[in-house]
């Protein structure tokens, strides 16, 4: 009997499938998957693909930035309710609402919304992309939805703008305190703290990298230090642990881990893959409302 990996395997290859995994997911998904990335390599990586059937291994806004950008191809998102507390957070109305306030301000949405959301706005941004995507932009005012951390993080880059910041927050990592920091700090002298941007400004104060999983990602592998403290989910310093065992990678705080993205075992892959079940479906309307914002940002890059 074939394990349930090589079931994963063997089906993949019969049905023309990819697995796409976002680095937060558990190990065990990461190591049967053909892509490994973050929101905006997977969106780039889904859309370059020429597979039958796109299996995400991630949250719900992903799945359908996914359905979005191949619209002709059967995507599969293995445990339905796997989804994104902060993409929640903001509303289609909300959008509405800031745009009848500020009628000359760009709406610019962070790639964790709904596409609903996203069909609102002008255009999308990802942590790695954010600063980019407001400085592409003619306008001077920016509503930044729905990431406060990750707004005023772009606002301090750009202070030519004016940002009118949405209060939503992911609550992974909101809950991380400067304390945390500084403890992580005082144990690990040595180590360098790297974070992403959607911790508070308190905590950012600390690091000496801000940037998205990949940005992290890339620093810990190029850099000469020899020990890293990682400001952000779990499934980032179990990989880089995984990848170089030379290194010492530490977590920021413990329990730094995303409920959502740990929803997803290898037996709801081979489940989904097996019976096609768990489709994403949208209509030709929400797919080309939502397609503007994000091949904007697919775009500017
Ligand atoms: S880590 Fe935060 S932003 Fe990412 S999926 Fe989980 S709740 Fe959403």
């Amino acid at each position: 009997m074939n394990t349930i990996k090589e079931q994963i395997l063997k089906l993949k290859s019969d049905k023309n499938a990819v697995i796409l995994a976002h680095f937060y997911q558990t190990m065990d998904i990461q190591e049967i998957a053909d892509i490994v990335g973050d929101s905006f390599e997977l969106a780039k990586r889904a859309k370059a693909s020429d597979a039958d059937i796109l299996i995400v291994c991630g949250v719900r806004f992903m799945a359908e930035s996914a359905k979005i950008l191949n619209p002709d191809k059967k995507v599969l998102l293995p445990v339905l309710d796997a989804g994104c507390p902060m993409a929640d957070m903001v509303t289609p109305e909300d959008v509405r609402a800031l745009r009848a306030e500020y009628p000359e301000a760009a709406v610019v949405c962070y790639i964790n919304s709904s596409a609903a959301v996203k069909a609102e706005c002008d255009i999308c941004c990802t942590s790695s992309s954010a600063e980019r995507i407001v400085r592409s932009l003619s306008q001077k005012q920016i509503i930044f939805v729905p990431d406060q951390n990750l707004g005023a993080y772009t606002a301090s880059k750009v202070p030519e703008k004016e940002f009118i910041l949405f209060k939503g927050f992911c609550p992974v990592h909101h809950r991380i305190e400067a304390d945390d920091a500084i403890k992580a700090k005082a144990a690990n002298p040595e180590a360098e703290l790297l974070v992403h941007p959607e911790c508070t400004p308190e905590v950012l104060k600390y690091a000496d990298l801000i940037g998205s999983t990949s940005q992290i990602l890339d620093h810990a592998i190029k850099s000469e230090s020899k020990a890293f403290i990682i400001g952000t989910e779990n499934g980032v310093t179990e990989r880089l642990q995984a990848l170089y065992p030379d290194k010492a990678f530490y977590p920021l705080a413990s329990e730094f881990i995303c409920p959502d993205m740990k929803k997803t075992a290898l037996s709801d892959v081979l489940r989904s893959l097996e019976n096609e079940t768990n489709e994403i479906i949208m209509t030709a309307e929400e797919i080309a409302g939502a397609g503007k914002s994000l091949e904007r940002m697919v775009a500017v890059g």
